[in-house]
């Protein structure tokens, strides 16, 4: 499933929209399989909730006038069921059911003995073991399934409307090598003008496709309307992208690359060296803090510490963000350390 491009609209709205939006689509002759939801999870109640079953009969036309295979979301055995019914060539599970093992569960029965593959889309929430737990649920039930990555809700808004936090697909990516992973920039995105950035990135993450939203007018989409993009932008944002390989690397002549790798193992070694040994001086200062009585955390002296480091920071290119997350990450370690000392 190498290179796999989705697309499609978030949902089917009308059938003049689900089959003309299919046949354009296929005449690019870069799409492989063309998605729309047909029942919505949506946020709050009044919302458009989906079209219901009519729509696989949409896609069912769309899929004859255009010859592009189709995915639908699925969100509980009765809509398997219909799914199956209707020539679905693809299931996804959304974002919002990966997060529940019991539904997850029901729908590997409900789809067991078949041959329908299932992409399933992350958990909302930066769960890794939930993620994993839905994959292992499927392959249990004898099933082939995919990860769709659609970012992560959190209580910060940032640009993104879901936190790609690519450290976890990453991770899945090590965890299941020979499933795909399918990047969904609309979805991390939330608005059209980051999705070319987000794919990118993804690819060079060497990611296997992206899933993204199609809408013949999407600022009049009943659903995900900032985010969705007109076929024809979608054509260009394709044409855009690069296509890395990790193949290329042994083709490389004189390899460059595997220079500038061994010096980042070098740093690597150093720095963990050097990390060693600031732990060894935290047991000092433990033992130090143990004997005269004196309580492992001093805030001013942690806030010193993180305001030197930011200091630091601004000069050395290094983002506030990062500089931040590895304090913290050194400052638990070393109150762990200082811990151990004072159990002794
Ligand atoms: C969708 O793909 O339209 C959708 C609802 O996605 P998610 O489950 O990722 O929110
Ligand atoms: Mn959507």
């Amino acid at each position: 499933m190498d290179h796999l491009i989705i697309s499609g609209p978030c949902s089917a709205e009308t059938e003049q929209q689900v089959v003309s939006t299919a046949v354009k689509l296929a005449s690019f002759k870069k799409i492989g399989l063309y998605r729309a939801g047909i029942w919505k999870p949506r946020t709050k109640p009044g919302m458009f909730e989906g079209v219901g079953t009519v729509g696989l009969k949409w896609l069912q036309n769309a899929k004859r006038k255009s010859g592009l295979p189709f995915t639908v979301e699925v969100a509980n055995a009765k809509h398997v069921e219909e799914a199956l019914k209707h020539e679905t060539d693809v299931v996804w599970i959304g974002a919002r059911t990966t997060v529940n093992p019991f539904i997850v569960q029901e729908i590997a029965d409900a789809l067991k003995g078949t041959n329908i593959p299932v992409l399933v889309k992350n958990p909302v929430n930066p769960d890794i073991e939930l993620w994993t737990g839905a994959i292992e649920r499927f392959v249990k039930a004898g099933l082939l399934p995919g990860m769709v990555h659609r970012g992560f809700s959190s209580y910060r808004k940032t640009e993104y409307r879901n936190q790609p936090m690519w450290q976890i697909p990453i991770e899945m990516k090590r965890r299941f090598p020979e499933f795909s992973m399918i990047c969904d920039p609309s979805h991390i995105a939330g608005k059209r003008n980051l999705i070319q950035k987000i794919s990118q990135t993804s690819l060079d993450l060497h990611f296997n496709g992206l899933m993204i939203e199609t809408h013949p007018d999407p600022d009049n989409a009943l659903s995900d309307c900032e985010q969705q993009l007109k076929p024809d932008d979608l054509l260009s944002l394709l044409n855009s992208l690069i296509w890395r390989s990790e193949k290329n690397i042994d083709t490389v002549p004189n390899n460059e690359l595997e220079k500038l790798r061994e010096q980042i193992n070098q740093i690597d070694e150093e720095l963990l060296f050097l990390m060693g040994e600031r732990m060894k001086i935290v047991d000092k200062i433990g033992l130090f803090k143990k004997e005269n009585n004196i309580t492992i955390l001093q805030v001013e002296r942690w806030n010193e510490i993180l305001r030197r480091g930011l200091d630091a920071a601004r000069s050395l290119k290094l983002s506030e963000e990062f500089i931040k997350q590895y304090f913290d990450a050194v400052h638990i370690e070393s109150i762990e350390h200082q811990n151990k000392i004072m159990n002794e």
